[in-house]
């Protein structure tokens, strides 16, 4: 492989309007479109100085994020080939720098496709992934009919990142100096150089319809962490019971130094545990006054904070309590409610269930509630 030096240019400054929203900002496994394809392309090249060319309104946002993560951003122009330009310009490369210049709205693309495609453009000065046409394909006539079928043997789809020497993208925009062309590999075909094509992956798909992203969405993993949480508070007359960050009246309370709310100590630890940040006796000791009577919706709101500085976020939470007394039925909908409102979820997205120890043991004797908790977090 010959020595290269390599810059990345990213392109986002296209409208989504066959999209109907912007999908640069839609969520692929915990991470936007756009993050996905800057990070793909640089996973390549990590030391490589790279770009980001967003449309000018979006400038400001765009530098509060990518700066601090090395990216610089530029606004791009009217057309896409006028998005290229400003971004070389700001690269200011040398000649042999080989430029990559990636789709914003392709998330997937494997690191070996990039090495191979800025190989290629370093030996012959031009180069873009491509994939092969599986389909048989066919011309077709203005009314809808058949008019031939093509033969594929020859037929690519062409994909990014394309790859250039600056100093070719410099003699080609210098040559045809204006005029509209689809991309840079088809100026510099235009102009008779040489553009290789390097097989690529095929799950390197631009986003244009909200069905890619089901395409593209099965080749990141999916991830999910799950946690669960497990407490048992002895009744204690004389204090208000709260479960689910609920109080109950006129039901007996239950021991403990916060509110006691058993219910949402066991969402607390599972969230604590699906993150794996310790459990809550960790954070909140009962030796700490400032836990005194406290109530417990603290606990999971500090909980739901450590999980966000590790990157998680609750996607589900399921929970059990058990107790011969009080009967859960009344209050249900209202704890329920409350719980999803601490987890920031939909209430269909948190579940409350209660059952009894059939007259056995501790819990049978009406000693006390247990509150079993399942917490599923997937990356913010
Ligand atoms: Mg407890």
């Amino acid at each position: 492989m010959t020595d290269h030096t390599v810059a990345i240019i990213v392109v986002a400054a296209g409208s989504s309007t066959r999209f109907g929203k912007d999908k640069l900002s839609v969520q692929i496994s915990g991470h936007s479109v756009l993050e996905r394809a800057v990070a793909s392309v640089r996973a390549a090249f990590p030391d490589a100085p790279a770009v980001l060319v967003v449309r000018a309104d979006q400038v400001d946002a765009a530098q509060n994020h990518w700066q601090p993560l090395g990216v610089r951003v530029v606004a791009g122009g009217a057309h896409r080939q006028d998005s290229v330009k400003r971004g070389f310009a700001a690269l200011e490369p040398a000649d042999d720098t080989v430029i990559l210049v990636h789709d914003a709205a392709r998330p997937f693309v494997p690191v070996a496709d990039v090495l191979r495609v800025a190989a290629a453009a370093a030996e012959s000065g031009a180069a873009l992934l491509a994939a092969p046409v599986v389909d048989t394909v066919k011309r077709l006539r203005s009314d809808g009919s058949v008019e031939t079928t093509v033969p594929r043997e020859r037929l690519a789809r062409a994909l990014t990142p394309q790859a250039f020497r600056a100093g070719v993208l410099r003699r080609a925009w210098e040559a045809v100096g204006e005029g509209i062309w689809s991309d840079e590999a088809a100026l510099v075909e235009r102009l008779g150089g040489t553009v290789m094509a390097v097989t690529g992956d095929p799950r390197n798909v631009k986003v244009t319809h909200p069905e890619d992203l089901e395409t593209v969405s099965g080749v990141f993993p999916s991830r999910v962490r799950v946690g669960q949480g497990v407490d048992v508070h002895p009744f204690a007359p004389g204090r208000p019971l709260w479960l689910c960050g609920v109080e109950l009246p006129g039901e007996t309370g239950l021991a403990g130094h916060s509110d006691a709310d058993v219910a949402l100590h066991a969402v607390t630890d599972a969230v604590l545990g699906a993150c794996g940040a310790g459990d809550i006796g960790e954070h909140f000791p009962p030796s700490d006054e400032r836990w005194r009577n406290a109530p417990s919706g603290v606990f999971v709101r500090r909980a739901l904070e450590l999980a966000a500085e590790r990157g998680w976020r609750v996607a589900g939470c399921d929970l059990t309590l058990v107790a011969e007394a009080p009967r859960i039925a009344p209050h249900r909908q209202a704890m329920r409610a409350r719980l999803a409102e601490l987890l920031g979820l939909p209430v269909e997205q948190v579940s409350l269930k209660a059952t009894t120890c059939e007259g056995m043991g501790f819990i049978g004797r009406g000693e006390g509630v247990v509150a079993l908790s399942v917490v599923t977090l997937e990356p913010a």
